[in-house]
């Protein structure tokens, strides 16, 4: 879907402080710009999803309830926040938002179970991997209460939690998916015996055994569930989770394999769940349909056959609208909510009813669609750098073709730059990219001064540069030149990790809304891309929402030493904080929730501080008490030997032990 063009030439490495200002985005006599011109350009009404939008002072508000009013001020958040010592970078959390979307997807299935006369119930169990925040979940359990949601869990650990906050939800859903182990699987048994309706989904053959011995020990009849590879393709980047080479689940004949084994112990009646899952992000509802409509049919012919069944569980990858363009792109969806949850009851129901078998609870373990929307991260921006500063110097007007001092790429590279006009944009181009690779040529043979290559240099620069203001104002830019504002983009720096809080930027080349969260009543004048803190050059941002396409580089506002400027990534709430890493030691981010009092006013219902310096580095076993002592007595010697006053040596250790407590992004 995406088109890559491999670029002619690379921006250089440069250092200016204050971009000088470049021409307007939009050109001619138009319309001062407005916060509807962002909107359009930001796309926040497409990708938001009701949730997101821009007042009138040009600030990106948060509705949590999708209505105009109550809304929050991501701006105002962030001074709050300072007023309360915590700086950027940050994840706002709207707990409103989270508990609107559990309706939102709740709301779709009873609406389609309704329309379409559907016997059974709903169920929905959140895969607690997708964001294990404890509070994220908490809320979850809070809300799913009321509709009878449940939660799932892959491994050991996360089902200790889960067992430890299920207390009071007895009858609430616990299905266990991924590997387990004798010692997993007893922990399944002993919750059911405890009273939890928990349910183990055999992923491999073995498990079935441990899961009868662990019965037979504890004296527990229990629930068992069968993941089916299903021969319908997945969809997307996790297709492959499912079909004949699938990591996880059961052939049908190991299937039936499973169902001959329980009827011998004669416990059919415990096989009472059918699995799939078909990926993560399915894009395209056709995957959906065909995926659902066959693990209805092997569920109907288990059922036939004396299968318990009473569960039919589509597993996860109910899509995120990413970019906003409702389309089959890999990060987008070209279904609704709503024609899921439809097209998920009448599949299920119709096969049902084709074969005379009751209509099972559907359960569905939708990680992503519950959580990305409510969590935004929010970064500051440490500076710019821009290749605008490539000016040509007055003294080089003065230069003439006769010169002979003038080395004579030089002279080519001059008439180029003199010569950019709209009739004769390619030719000037080509010019000065031969001129230019004739120069270093002689640098490289040592015919060219340092003082020459630095002339070269900002010749070339600000000839490309004159060249792409000029494609700006045509409506149909020659194709060798397409890449020149991506070429000469500034570079914004945040005040961020990539690995660290956007991991899948990095990983999967996913999209995510990325834009300013003030200055929208202002015309951003600037087209970049931004680059992380860490010492990467992956750690960077360079792919952006587009409604046709995507975008090689963001529209910013020029900033000044000093400006504050804030820039957000939305929809980042499912599987970026837990699956960040600690590249240079950039440990988690705050994280913030927020939650709406009975007057629409918003205030911190917790926050979650991001690490401290010390420790990130005991996770990589230092000891930050020793490094703190080594330092105390580093400075002594070096008061002893009259290298450092007594009161250098105190504000060092000092800097040092506030260095160790502090935040590990710049402060
Ligand atoms: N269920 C299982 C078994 C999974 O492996 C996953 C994630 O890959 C999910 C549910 C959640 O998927 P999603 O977040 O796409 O809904």
């Amino acid at each position: 879907m995406e088109r890559t063009v491999t670029p002619t030439i690379a921006a250089p490495p440069v250092n200016s402080p204050s971009p000088a200002p470049s021409k307007p985005v939009r050109r001619g006599l138009e319309p001062a710009w407005t916060v509807d011109d962002a909107r359009e350009l930001y796309q926040i009404r497409r990708w938001g999803g009701g949730f997101f939008d821009i007042n009138e002072l040009g600030h990106v508000v948060t509705r949590p309830h999708k209505t105009a009013t109550p809304e929050v001020d991501l701006h105002e958040v962030i001074q709050g926040l300072k007023e309360r010592g915590l700086k950027t970078p940050v994840i706002v959390a709207f707990s409103d938002l989270l508990n609107r979307r559990l309706k939102d997807l709740h709301q779709a299935f009873t609406s389609a179970i309704g329309e379409h006369g559907y016997k059974g119930i709903y169920r929905a169990v959140y895969p607690i991997k997708v964001n294990q925040q404890r509070h994220v979940v908490e809320e979850i359990q809070a809300c799913g209460k009321e509709l009878g949601f449940g939660l799932e869990v892959g491994s050991k650990p996360e089902l200790l939690a889960v067992m430890g906050m299920t207390t009071e939800t007895p009858d609430s859903l616990i299905i266990c998916n991924g590997f387990k182990e004798d010692k997993y699987v007893e922990f399944v048994t002993l919750a059911a015996k405890l009273g939890r309706t928990i349910i183990p989904v055999i992923e491999n053959i073995q498990e079935l055994r441990l899961i009868l011995k662990q019965a037979e020990i504890h004296n527990v009849r229990p629930k068992i569930g069968v993941r089916v590879n299903l021969n319908s393709p997945g969809a997307g980047r996790w297709r492959h989770s499912t079909g004949a080479k699938a990591k996880f689940g059961l052939s049908i004949a190991e299937t039936l394999e499973v169902l001959a084994l329980l009827k011998r112990e004669n416990m059919q009646d415990c096989f009472q769940l059918l699995h799939c899952h078909l990926g993560s992000q399915i894009h395209d509802i056709r995957n959906v349909n065909a995926g659902v409509n066959e693990l209805t049919r092997v569920y109907v012919e288990l059922a036939k056959m004396g299968a318990g069944l009473k569960y039919l569980d589509v597993g996860g990858g109910l899509g995120v609208d990413y970019d906003g363009s409702q389309t089959n792109f890999e990060f987008s969806t070209n279904y609704s909510l709503a024609e899921y949850a439809s097209n998920v009851v009448y599949r299920v129901m119709s096969v049902c009813d084709e074969e005379g078998i009751d209509h099972p609870t559907i359960i569905t373990e939708s990680g992503r669609a519950m959580v990305a929307h409510h969590s935004v991260l929010i970064f500051d921006i440490l500076g710019s750098n821009s290749t605008d500063r490539f000016t040509v110097p007055e003294e080089f007007a003065n230069l003439k073709e006769s010169d002979d001092d003038t080395p004579r790429p030089i002279l080519d590279l001059l008439d180029a730059y003199r010569n950019v006009t709209e009739r004769r944009l390619l030719e000037c181009y080509h010019d000065a990219l031969q001129a230019r690779e004739e120069a270093m040529s002689l640098f490289n043979l040592g015919h060219l001064s340092l003082q020459h290559r630095s002339m070269v240099d900002q010749l070339f620069w600000a000839t490309t540069a004159k060249i792409r203001d000029k494609c700006r104002d045509m409506d149909s830019i020659p194709e060798e030149l397409e890449d020149l504002e991506t070429n000469l983009a500034d570079t914004y720096f945040g005040n961020l990790s990539i690995f660290q809080s956007l991991p899948d930027i990095w990983a999967i080349n996913q999209i995510f809304p990325v834009m300013p969260i003030h200055r929208l009543n202002e015309q951003p004048t600037r087209h970049a891309i931004i680059a992380d803190v860490t010492c990467d050059s992956d750690g960077k941002i360079d792919r952006f929402v587009d409604l046709r396409d995507i975008k090689k580089t963001l529209e910013l506002h020029p900033i000044k030493n000093g400006d504050e400027y804030y820039l957000a990534a939305f929809l980042v709430g499912a599987y970026q904080e837990t699956l960040g890493d600690l590249h240079n030691l950039f440990g988690d981010t705050h994280v913030v929730h927020i939650r709406l009092d009975e007057n629409g006013k918003w205030w911190i219902n917790h926050v979650v501080e991001g690490d401290a310096v010390r420790e990130v580095l005991s996770y990589v076993q230092y000891e930050p008490e020793k490094l703190r002592q080594e330092i105390r007595r580093e400075c002594e010697r070096a008061v002893r030997d009259n290298r450092m006053s007594v009161a250098e040596s105190q504000a060092l250790s000092k800097a040092y032990e506030n260095g160790l407590a502090g935040y590990t992004y710049l402060e």
